[in-house]
């Protein structure tokens, strides 16, 4: 799916490749600098207030003080852990998270598509609570920042620190994408960041609370979407 076609891909490949060459070995504050100098206002990060990675970006972006919009994407079905953390996040930092949630309520979805439809077809449930409100929300952007890092799922391993994104006419940063597990942690614990505390309670990979169970920390991604061959919501295909 392209969402902006009227977008061209402003980049070329020699630069891309310039772009992940120069902030390779590079701290990902460099990165998000460069992308706030850039792109100013129209620079966005999306943060799931699940998972780890997103709440260094995070934190990084309010230390720093750049002028990067915060994006949440409320599914309306997420833990009520996610949802404070949200909260604690706007008054601790300061920051205005903006929410962005699905074109149909629970209760319209129910109608239009039966009843939990996560437990019959999530790859439609995801499109219609994640990816559609996604695209819908990116659209004002030019840059597009995320935590996804190599090491979580097959499909993420070869992650670029800058990339083009077809799909929604963006440039999209990943400026964790070659960091640990091990790292990620240790800069949460290094500088007191606050994350979301059913990661201390045997969830390894936090998404919306139908979809998501305890699992061994061996396998971050086991504990989505148990009984379906799924591993990704498709917001980062
Ligand atoms: S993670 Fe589950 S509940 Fe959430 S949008 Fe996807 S299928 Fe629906």
């Amino acid at each position: 799916m392209r969402v902006n076609p009227d977008r061209s891909m402003p980049w070329s490949a020699a630069e891309l490749a310039e772009l992940n060459a120069r902030f390779r070995d590079r701290p990902p504050e460099e990165l998000l600098a460069w992308a706030a100098a850039r792109f100013g206002e129209l620079t966005v990060l999306t943060c799931s207030f699940g998972g780890a990675s997103g709440m260094v970006l995070l934190d990084l972006v309010a230390r720093l003080r750049l002028p990067i919009a915060i994006l949440f994407l409320d599914t309306d079905l997420l833990f009520p852990e996610t949802y404070a953390l949200a909260a604690e996040v706007e008054r601790r930092y300061g920051l205005t998270v903006r929410r962005q949630r699905p074109a149909l309520s629970l209760e319209e979805q129910a109608r239009q598509h039966g009843p939990e439809l996560y437990a019959r077809d999530p790859d439609r449930c995801c499109a219609i609570r994640k990816v559609a409100p996604l695209a819908e929300a990116l659209r004002p952007y030019r840059a597009w920042i995320s935590g996804i890092r190599r090491e979580q799922t097959a499909q993420r391993a070869t992650t670029d620190l800058v990339a083009w994104n077809a799909r929604h006419g963006l440039l999209k940063l990943s400026p964790l994408a070659a960091w640990s597990e091990q790292e990620v942690w240790a800069y949460l614990h290094a500088h007191n960041v606050p994350y979301n505390p059913l990661l201390d309670r045997g969830f390894p990979s936090l998404g919306c609370a139908p979809c998501t169970r305890p699992a061994s920390a061996d396998d971050p991604r086991a504990g989505r979407w148990s009984g379906f061959a799924k591993t990704e919501c498709g917001i980062h295909g």
